[in-house]
């Protein structure tokens, strides 16, 4: 028996280039409980995404090289989701049906050549095996949970004659029409303004709650995350390196990667004369990763001859997190 939904352990998904190997997910261990959102946060490239896709079986053109991805549709019914053949009919019936996603840019998910209603019936026909006419019904009533205005008309309209929100909002209808009990938010508001966003925030988190689902959450942005998650993890060049409560993490980081992100954020009580932190460098060429940590180049707390040799290892701390970092023990929580 498990109450966790899914469970991913030792994933690896990697890209094989002409220009060389890409190890774009490097052995990530998580879970998602049920009915609990978890962040997943990390700067572009490191490999949130991939890792996400490889979730739904979307991942081509990477490859899941080991690890396992275990979808519990009941606590005691198990989908071991790597094995499935992505074309496969198992793995379209998990598509949409129990994990759904949602994308940065609604623009480029929806088709632009048929309206979102047929859109969202299409979906609904596909995986629910209904009629036209329940499709409609069906359809119209997913809008109308995401509180789209004049939602009969907008089933007529075509993507582009929508704004930037009421898109995100038809994506989000369209995501939730078959009630999934996973959705995965990739950078859902980014390309929304602060106002929209918040709105958008506030009707996933509305949608989460009402329907009971978990949600993984992918963002760049911290001040994003503390706003919806329960739990965070912390991703730097395809490895977990922070893995802690909402709370936890914001009020006493400890890797110092997931520190530096927290002190690039603009905060309302800091000196208006000051400057924000810059996380030193840039991310690592992906086909010439550092030995040891992968954050030594850029970290500040680096030990030389240490750091740069080993790998670290993962240490459960007092507090429930996890941190990969020579800096802590397990024996004790090391407060900096
Ligand atoms: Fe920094 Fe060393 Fe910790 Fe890596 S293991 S984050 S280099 S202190």
């Amino acid at each position: 028996m498990s109450d966790s939904l899914l469970e991913v352990r030792g994933l690896k998904v990697g890209f094989t280039l002409r220009e060389g190997k890409v190890q774009a997910v490097d052995g990530i261990t998580f879970q998602i409980p049920r009915g609990r959102v978890l962040g997943l946060v990390g700067e572009s490239g490191c490999g949130k995404t991939v890792a996400s896709k490889s979730l739904m079986r979307i991942e081509h053109p990477a490859v899941i090289e080991a690890g396992e991805i275990l979808f519990h549709r009941t606590p005691s019914e198990t989908v071991t989701v790597q094995q499935l053949d992505p074309t496969g009919q198992e793995v379209r019936a998990l598509r949409w049906n129990e994990i759904a996603m949602i994308f940065q840019e609604p623009m480029t998910s929806f088709g632009p050549m048929h309206t979102i209603g047929s859109q969202i019936e299409e979906a609904l026909m596909l995986h629910q095996d209904v009629s036209r006419k329940v499709a409609t019904e069906k359809a119209i009533e997913a809008l109308i949970s995401v509180g789209m205005p004049r939602p009969a008309i907008v089933m007529k309209q075509y993507p582009h004659q929508l704004s930037g929100g009421m898109r995100q909002r038809a994506m989000i209808a369209m995501a939730l029409c078959c009630h999934p009990s996973l959705l995965i938010a990739d950078e859902p508001t980014t390309a929304l303004d602060v106002t929209t966003e918040a709105q958008i925030l506030e009707l996933l988190k509305e949608r989460q709650q009402a329907l009971g689902m978990s949600i993984l959450y992918i963002t760049h942005n911290l001040a994003v995350i503390a706003q919806i998650a329960d739990e965070i993890i912390v991703m730097y060049l395809g490895r977990i390196v922070e893995h802690s409560d909402v709370e936890t993490l914001f009020l006493t980081p400890k890797h110092p990667y997931t520190r530096a992100l927290l002190g690039s954020i603009p905060r309302v009580d800091q000196d208006p004369e000051g400057r924000l932190v810059a996380i030193e460098g840039t991310v690592p060429d992906p086909y010439t990763r550092p030995s040891g940590c992968p954050f030594h180049p850029r970290c500040p707390d680096c030990m030389p001859g240490l750091c740069d040799v080993k790998e670290p290892p993962n240490i459960s701390l007092a507090d429930g997190t996890t941190v990969n970092c020579f800096l802590y023990s397990e024996a004790e929580l090391v407060t900096r």
